[in-house]
């Protein structure tokens, strides 16, 4: 396959555009970035006319597949009555009744636009809840791009100090000093506890299962023991849900795990590619934002996405997405398993059918550290010889399954396998 109309498309807007494209984690993607004329089902298709089966799935949200139909037509028909109120619709309250069926700590809801200020409302109600300023985050979760959170999220492990005390680490030039900010390793509870001892912890946030780096469970009995470590030194619980969130299961990892946060942040799937996030919670904190906690918002609960959101969040809850997602997510990660030992790479491939994790190596990580220690290279050199074979999976190693992949599975071995017998 050639891109190299996106290549020309990406090197000529780059006088209009800054760096050609509009997120820094669209940058140094191989070949070179992609431009999209179209996205189908399971299946983009670009400008120069490649039709790739996506495992990127917009970063995640597109649980259904790419314009599923119902989303589609909610959509369109809302357009039709209004954009943009500033005010309430019968659509939103809908869709937050919806939740707080689905999502275990959900009590009461507030729409976002994007999870990155949603985390921000849910790290000031815990800030206003407690009168505590510092914020527990774990080294390799990614809790969006702003200033508070960005860090500690991919350091460079000689740079980030000593594991059981990590130094926080920026994710970005221009960032403010770091403050109010506690980086820990996941996955140790000792660690926590003591920290927790010293009273001063608004807020422990974490990816209930590490996505964003390295695809790591919790060990049995560490949510529990976060959960009463929180409970005994009143600290607010923020479980960040927005990859996890309608990916793990319709109520969350929360709902897998059985441990209930006080605070959660959902986004991505929760509308399947219209942007909306929504910070949900026990009532007792969520009151907060109700009264003397200000979060604002011109674009929350925007007509077009509360209507995609509700048409997404009727799909999730009548559980159909996951009768579909389940046997072709299950076959594509053990059909990954085989094909990875048949060609003698050792690899690992943990997770959920809608969202997996493949790493390379014998690492069986734990934590940020451990993970960084499985081949990455090797992976990302694989991910950049599988798009050549029609099959665009992001190069850290998550895969992001659709409920229309499932006529797709046998063409991804088929290229998953070609592509392991030519590099051998
Ligand atoms: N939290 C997690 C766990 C995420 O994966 C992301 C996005 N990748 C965010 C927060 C930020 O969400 P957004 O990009 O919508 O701001």
């Amino acid at each position: 396959m050639t891109f190299d109309l996106s290549r020309q498309r990406v090197a000529d807007a780059s006088a209009h555009v800054a760096g050609g494209v509009n997120s820094a984690f669209r940058v140094g993607i191989r070949p070179h970035p992609l431009v999209f004329a179209a996205a189908d089902g399971a299946i983009l298709t670009d400008v120069d006319g490649n039709r790739l089966v996506d495992y990127f799935l917009g970063m995640g949200p597109m649980l259904l597949g790419h314009r599923p139909p119902a989303v589609v037509a909610a959509a369109r028909a809302q357009l039709d009555r209004s954009i943009l109120v500033a005010g309430q619709t019968e659509l939103e309250y809908a869709a937050a009744e919806v939740l707080t069926r689905l999502v275990p700590s959900a009590e009461l809801v507030r729409f976002a636009v994007s999870g990155s200020e949603a985390v921000q409302a849910a790290l000031r109600v815990a800030r206003a809840a407690t009168s505590r300023a510092t914020v527990v985050k774990f080294e390799g979760h990614y809790h969006g791009w702003f200033d508070n959170v960005l860090w500690s999220v991919s350091p460079a492990v000689e740079e980030a100090g000593p594991a059981d005390a990590p130094v926080p680490v920026p994710g970005s030039l221009g960032q403010r000093p770091a403050a109010d900010v506690a980086v820990l390793p996941w996955n140790d509870a000792a660690l926590l506890r003591r920290r927790l001892a010293r009273g001063d912890v608004a807020a422990v946030i974490m990816e209930p299962v590490m996505f964003n780096n390295g695809g790591v469970l919790p060990l049995p009995g560490y949510l529990e023991a976060v959960r009463e470590a929180c409970d005994r030194t009143g600290t607010v619980l923020v479980f960040d849900e927005v990859i996890t969130g309608f990916r793990v299961g319709p109520g969350g990892a929360q709902a897998a795990f059985g441990v209930t946060p006080d605070l959660t942040v959902l986004g991505k799937a929760l509308a399947n590619g219209f942007p909306v996030a929504a910070l949900v919670g026990r009532r007792s904190y969520m009151d907060l934002v109700a009264g003397p906690v200000l979060h604002g918002g011109t674009y929350n609960t925007q007509s077009v996405a509360m209507a995609a959101t509700l048409a997404t969040l009727t799909e999730i809850a009548s559980g159909r997405p996951y009768e579909a997602i389940e046997p072709a997510g299950t076959r594509l990660m053990e059909g990954l398993r085989k094909e990875f030992a048949d060609a003698g790479v050792e690899a690992r491939v943990v997770g959920y059918p809608a969202v997996f994790q493949v790493g390379f190596g014998a690492v069986r990580p734990r934590d940020y550290r451990e993970a960084q220690r499985a081949d990455r290279a090797a992976y990302a050199d694989f991910a950049a010889a599988l798009l050549d074979r029609g099959v665009r999976v992001l190069p850290r190693g998550t895969w992001f399954v659709s409920t229309a992949h499932g006529d797709h599975v046998d063409a991804t071995l088929t290229a998953v396998h070609d592509t392991l017998r030519s590099a051998a």
